[in-house]
């Protein structure tokens, strides 16, 4: 039996508790907002995790123009540049926000920000907090200021399954919560949902980032745009442990070297070396372990006896896993660390059914292009949900509708779906094994099973990568290992996917639109 939750009817319905759903609603105060958060709040979301800190150009000798040529150059040339102007200006003004709301940052002796520098950044701006513990502090302090605004009901433990929506417009949302499926009539959704690392075998995300948001975008017929860039973190703690901790890209920002286990540097002849962009030092960690090395992270002379201070949460993890890495070198491997691609949105948060907005990781506006920069992505949620909230705010209104109860689709469950994707869209991919993988993904996507949902997101993924027939940023096709003249973002829906896959999935050409 599904209930409406009359009480809450006509409310914008954030779907998502990180740091895009929660500073969305904050923005949004004091309108009445309903926060969705199908964990306890500040539970599996990646905002949590984060460890590097929010990008931003708050140091001497920096600018928003400096800050913005480094997003450029490492989405490699897929950037929308009027996007990452707009994020470059407004960062610095967001960080301030969030120290105001209560975001302890680590201040240098002058009282500023005590700013980091991460892999392809050519200025140290990377704002951080207790020590590699940011995520851990802006939850703490977004859940805080988020759990004092009467105008925010959190609804904990109900999880999103499906949009109404009706002549391409949001009408509601039917989510499930503790006492079983709920329906809120609304016609404002912001999907803010995160990531898909939950999709992959390897991957440093919350296993409950399983790609939802896009999942609900997908089905309601919301154009996705970028999904074939997934970013593929280089150095994730190469143990057993899932999610895979991560040895955050300060600690080569810091000087930590990569070496294989003959003790040979191997980036030392790369531009900017151990500090390339991502996609650069995960192919070449990927490289060094297809010819049978292992590869590690050598902070011993660099950083030595400071690790544990300064890196206080990957010290635990190393020590847990039974490592010292002052005195040894890190094991590591790449992993799943985030999407570039998502749900197509423009400059106000818009995506393509009215009514609908999204933010953050589950979004795609342009602004990593190719391959995110590091230490973009909670700035970018930061920003980007402000945004979406004021153009929330100058939307008209229609009356909430009368909703029919619909079926419910079962519980989500992405297991059968990531050794196909891991294999298909990892960090080197080839037209033989995507193609394998469309048939399979197709046929469960359209199941009904539980597996139905992440299948067609790994759908949409697969049948982006294989029309991509070049090598850009984090797709690195060894089928087509050339980079395009002019490269062009690309855009697809579900049922396009759909179509492609039923046609002949062998025959899937490339396309970008
Ligand atoms: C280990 C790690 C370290 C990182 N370090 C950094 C860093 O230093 N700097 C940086 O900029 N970025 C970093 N990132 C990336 C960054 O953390 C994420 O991109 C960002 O936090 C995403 O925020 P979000 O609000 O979009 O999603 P999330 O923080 O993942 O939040 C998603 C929310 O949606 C909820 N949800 C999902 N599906 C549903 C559903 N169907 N119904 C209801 N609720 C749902 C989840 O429960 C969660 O509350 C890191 C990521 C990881 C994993």
């Amino acid at each position: 039996m599904t209930a409406e939750l009359f009480a809450l009817r006509g409310r914008v319905v954030v779907i998502g508790a990180g740091v895009a759903g929660l500073t969305t609603a904050l923005e949004l105060a004091p309108r009445p907002v309903v926060v969705l958060s199908k964990a306890p709040l500040g539970v599996e979301a990646s905002t949590l995790w984060a460890q590097g800190g929010m990008a931003a150009a708050l140091g001497p000798g920096d600018s928003p123009a400096l800050h913005a040529a480094d997003t450029m150059a490492a989405g490699d040339g897929l950037c929308d540049a009027a996007i990452v102007d707009r994020f470059a200006r407004a960062a610095p003004e967001a960080i301030e926000k969030l120290a105001r709301l209560g975001v302890r940052f680590d201040r240098a002796r002058d009282g500023g920000f005590a700013l980091g520098l991460e892999a392809a950044h050519s200025r140290s701006r990377i704002a951080h907090m207790g020590g590699d513990g940011a995520g851990r502090e802006l939850m703490r302090a977004l859940a805080a200021a988020a759990r004092a605004t009467p105008s925010i009901e959190i609804l904990d433990g109900f999880e999103a399954r499906r949009l109404v929506v009706e002549d391409n417009a949001v009408r509601g949302v039917l989510a499930v919560g503790p006492h079983g499926p709920a329906l809120l009539a609304t016609d404002k959704v912001v999907i803010a949902s995160g990531g898909v690392g939950g999709l992959y075998d390897d991957s440093t995300n919350p296993l409950g980032s399983f790609g939802q948001g896009i999942a609900l975008a997908a089905r309601a017929g919301a154009v996705l745009a970028d999904l074939e860039f997934v970013q593929f973190h280089p150095t994730a703690l190469d143990v057993a442990l899932r999610p895979m901790p991560l040895v955050s890209e300060a600690v080569r920002g810091e000087g930590a070297i990569l070496i294989d286990d003959l003790g040979e540097r191997f980036m030392a002849d790369t531009p900017r070396a151990e500090l390339a962009p991502r996609d650069v030092v995960a192919r070449a960690i990927w490289l060094k372990r297809a010819e049978g090395r292992r590869v590690f992270l050598d902070a011993r002379s660099a950083i030595g006896a400071r690790f544990d201070a300064r890196f206080p949460i990957i010290a635990a993890a190393c020590h847990a896993a039974g490592l010292d890495p002052a005195r040894e070198p890190i094991p590591v491997r790449p992993a799943q660390h985030y999407h570039m691609g998502g749900v197509a949105v423009d400059a106000e948060g818009r995506s393509s059914v009215a009514g609908l907005w999204a933010c953050g990781e589950s979004a795609c506006s342009g602004l990593h292009g190719a391959n995110r920069l590091a230490s973009n992505s909670l700035t970018e949620a930061a920003v980007f949900g402000a945004i979406a909230a004021r153009s929330i705010e100058s939307a008209t209104s229609r009356a909430p509708a009368r909703l029919r109860a619909l079926p419910t689709p079962p519980a989500p469950d992405p297991s059968p779906v990531r050794s196909i994707l891991s294999r298909a869209a990892g960090v080197m991919r080839d037209g033989e094994t995507l193609r394998a993988a469309v048939g399979p993904l197709a046929a469960l996507a359209a199941s009904g099973a539980p597996a139905a949902d992440s299948a067609a997101v790994a759908l949409t993924i697969v049948v982006a990568a294989l029309r991509r027939e070049h090598s850009l940023g984090a797709h690195s096709r060894i089928d087509f290992p050339e980079r395009p003249a002019e490269p062009r973002r690309s855009r697809l829906t579900l049922c396009e996917a759909f179509a492609e896959a039923a046609a002949n999935a062998p025959a899937v050409r490339a396309r970008s639109a």
